[in-house]
């Protein structure tokens, strides 16, 4: 049985990113994990039709609620770390974040939990956020911080004593879903259709930057699974318009386009090429016994 596990700052986050991946590899038979480092406490409603006051009154328990909708319809298995939401400062300057949230933990202290889990699970391969966070949100580069000190120390028997028997995650992965490439390849096709590209203004807005798209390792393909990935963000109804740019290109038109979901390929324990089309390159290959052992091998520094 191969086991995947994302890493993931907020619920939703889990849904916006490498989701078909993720339908694709739980309909596969893996068995897919995701951790949520916070409980979603200080997001905005981005939805104005849940813009209610009863809604805003219980946002954590309202966020918990979609979590498993979402949970359900992704087929995966999750945990919550129990961290609290940084919000997304805003202001120029932007203000000191509020005291004892996730962006302001200490990385090794804040491991702990995570590497709990994954001495639990035993994940073959990991993924998180590279070191910008994807997007810079306080959560996201804590997120991404969190889950470096964990993959490196998981396997390490010295490290984190008390929190189950050591296991080293054999791929180190960062989510790439975002990139221009892919949003300019959308837009482009949507005007040749003749539709309204939601893209034009954030096309203008986001800058190129042909090097941080050449990191993109492993295209992963996953365009049938695009209905789920939809079902399960818009299960996040304060997180996203189901009427919003998130949802104007044509299923069609993006499975024809662009019907892969891209990640960078950090750290292999195994012996990959790249790029790669499947997460689990190099680790599909080994029997059973010997990718248990691999997870196994102390790498004591
Ligand atoms: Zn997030």
């Amino acid at each position: 049985m191969l086991r995947l596990m994302h890493v993931h700052a907020h619920p939703d986050d889990e849904s916006s990113k490498g989701a078909a991946s993720t339908v694709k590899y739980v309909r596969e038979g893996v068995d897919v994990h995701v951790v949520t480092c916070t409980g979603g406490e200080r997001g905005s409603i981005l939805n104005p039709k849940m813009e209610r006051p009863d809604v805003l009154e219980n946002i954590t328990e309202v966020r918990r609620a979609e979590m498993d909708a979402a949970r359900a319809i992704l087929g995966v298995t999750q945990e919550w770390l129990g961290f609290v939401d940084s919000g997304w400062p805003e202001g120029d300057p932007k203000p000191p974040l509020p005291e004892g949230c996730f962006g302001l933990v200490d990385p090794e202290e804040a491991a702990e939990p995570l590497v709990r889990l994954i001495r639990a699970v035993r994940p073959h391969v990991l993924t998180t956020y590279d070191e910008n966070g994807g997007y810079p949100h306080p959560d996201h580069i804590m997120c991404h911080r969190v889950s470096m000190v964990a993959f490196e120390a998981a396997g390490d028997p010295d490290r984190y004593p008390g929190t189950g028997e050591p296991w080293q995650p054999l791929k180190l992965y960062y989510q790439h879903g975002f990139n221009r490439p892919r949003s300019l390849a959308i837009h482009e096709a949507m005007l040749e259709a003749g539709l309204e590209s939601p893209f034009e203004e954030r096309l203008k807005q986001w800058k190129e930057d042909p090097e941080h798209d050449a990191r993109i390792t492993t295209r992963v393909p996953c365009g049938e699974y695009f209905e789920v990935r939809d079902q399960a963000l818009i299960a996040h109804a304060t997180q996203i318009d189901p009427d919003g740019f998130f949802f104007k290109a044509p299923l069609d038109l993006q499975r024809r386009v662009w019907p892969t979901e891209e990640f960078e390929l950090v750290t292999s324990h195994v012996e990959t090429s790249v790029p790669e089309d499947d997460l689990f390159a190099g680790v599909r290959e080994l029997s059973d016994d010997e990718r248990e052992a691999a997870g196994r091998a102390p790498r004591a520094r």
